[in-house]
């Protein structure tokens, strides 16, 4: 745990497989995970610990990854970032309407996902800066 430390990344996905595949891409990375099966978890586990990004699958049972994100800014704003994977067409529109900050469509290549999630949670130093406070003299 470095100085950039933050929340676990949050994985939303209802597909066993590929949660688990997302997972370990992640943790391979160094990165602390948290998984939820569908939308209501998702939002359980949103709420005990402010998540660094979340990976989210618009297609989940209970509540779909639209309502969940919604949920979600309700709490934090736009403090965390969101990464949508799904496997439908208009994903674009579903990236947009939530405000992702990136949209993979399915089947992606697990390093574009970890690149994603790496960006998200890690801007390049130049970009942190623009978004620091200026110092106080
Ligand atoms: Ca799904």
């Amino acid at each position: 745990m470095g100085a950039t430390a933050k929340g676990p990344i949050l994985i939303v996905e209802d597909d066993a497989s590929i949660r688990e595949l997302l997972r370990d891409a992640l943790e391979q990375e160094g990165l602390d995970v948290v998984t939820a099966s569908d939308g209501e978890q998702a939002i359980v586990c949103a709420g005990r610990q402010r998540p660094a990004a979340i990976v989210l699958d618009m297609g989940l049972p209970l509540l779909d990854g639209a309502s969940v994100a919604d949920r979600i800014r309700d709490q934090y704003g736009d403090l965390v970032p969101f990464i949508v994977v799904t496997a439908s067409r208009r994903i674009e529109e579903a990236a947009s309407r939530i405000r992702a900050a990136r949209y993979l469509t399915k089947p992606f290549d697990i390093t574009d996902l970890v690149a994603a999630v790496r960006d998200a949670v890690e801007p390049p130093p130049d970009t942190a800066r623009e978004h620091a406070p200026s110092p106080v003299v």
